[in-house]
């Protein structure tokens, strides 16, 4: 069977964009192959976080992955910080790994504007701990969102030199994109990716809005000054991602839709698609309450989970270390 490993960051409530383009993809995925998914803990700090609220939304994080159908028996489901080869195995990467490519990465240049003159180390080695957690299960594929795709290519790049300096280590992981793939751009600025971390919360839908909000930020979501439901992502970006977003709720073509809204005004459209978006979400919440009311099971889900993990993890960190000239005792 075939592994697939992908992470999500405790960074904020996870977004419709997150389920859309990432974990609504890897529900199904645990059919056919063997499945890790991870609570990236240790990518959140590349950023400034609050540590009460870092460790509530890992519990959060957990409880919502299982709410949207990650089977912790079926799959690894655990948190990053508890494994600790991910940390060491980041630093030899980082000893293989250039300035250069690390500088090109597009999610380092939009985040790292926002920190102003206090950009992080860690921010820019970012894509190197990403590399890190995919190359030590030996992955084939990585379920990501299209923003993703340059550091899964990173990864390739960093492992084949390790691979090529020493002898065959690490597979060559591939980024595997959903049937829709879908791109899930902000509400307010649709030609922003939607993110968890805007500081703008009409940007962003959360899996947790109620749907009187859910529907009010499709209410205020920006489209333009025409009157067409029409897709066309370069002249009608508002538009035309509250039509990816119904065709994700809907499974409606776009096709389909633009025919659904002949004649009618926006209004109408964003009141459907608001209300096919709390309907999604219905379901989600209700398991997710359930599943956090009970901590204890959470935490023993991740001790459990974190066992499996390192045990995977640590048969490479080995391999590594003793390529790279260390002591293994
Ligand atoms: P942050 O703003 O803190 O980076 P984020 O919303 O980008 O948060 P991540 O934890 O970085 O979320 O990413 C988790 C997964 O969700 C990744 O696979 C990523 O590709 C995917 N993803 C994130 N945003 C979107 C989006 N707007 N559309 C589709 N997929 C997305
Ligand atoms: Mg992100």
């Amino acid at each position: 069977k075939k592994i697939v490993y992908s992470g999500i960051q405790p960074s904020g409530t996870f977004t419709i964009g997150n389920y859309f383009g990432a974990m609504k993809n890897w529900v199904p995925m645990q059919e056919a192959y063997d499945c890790l998914y991870c609570v990236v803990d240790l990518h959140a700090i590349t950023v400034p976080q609050v540590p009460a609220d870092l460790r509530r939304r890992t519990y959060e994080s957990l409880a919502i992955l299982m709410a949207v159908g990650i089977d912790p028996d079926k799959s690894i489901l655990y948190v990053q910080s508890h494994v600790p080869a991910h940390t060491e195995l980041t630093w030899i990467l980082n000893c293989f790994s250039y300035m250069g490519e690390l500088s090109r990465m597009t999610q380092y240049k939009d985040k790292s504007k926002k920190q102003g003159n206090n950009i992080r180390v860690g921010l820019f080695d970012y894509p190197v701990l990403m590399a890190a957690d995919i190359l030590l299960y030996q992955s084939d594929l990585v379920p990501v969102g299209n923003d993703q795709k340059q550091h899964v290519e990173l990864a390739r790049d960093i492992a084949s030199r390790f691979n090529q300096q020493f002898s065959p280590t690490f597979k060559l992981p591939e980024p595997y994109f959903g049937e829709t793939g879908a791109r899930i751009m902000s509400l307010q600025e649709p030609g922003r990716k939607m993110s968890k971390s805007d500081e703008n919360i009409n940007g962003f839908v959360s899996l947790l809005d109620d749907p009187d909000t859910v529907i009010r930020k499709f209410k205020r979501a920006v489209t333009d000054s025409d009157t067409e439901v029409r897709h066309d992502r370069e002249n009608k970006p508002g538009v035309s991602n509250l039509m990816e977003i119904y065709n994700c709720t809907t499974g409606r073509s776009l096709e389909a839709i633009q025919r659904e809204f002949e004649g009618k005004g926006y209004g109408d459209f964003k009141l459907a698609v608001g209300e096919s978006v709390a309907e999604t979400l219905r379901p989600i919440q209700e398991e997710y309450k359930r599943l956090l009311a009970d901590k204890g099971y959470l935490e023993s889900v991740m001790k459990q989970n974190a066992e499996r993990a390192a045990k995977i993890a640590y048969k490479t960190l080995m391999k590594v270390r003793k390529k790279t000239g260390f002591i293994n005792l």
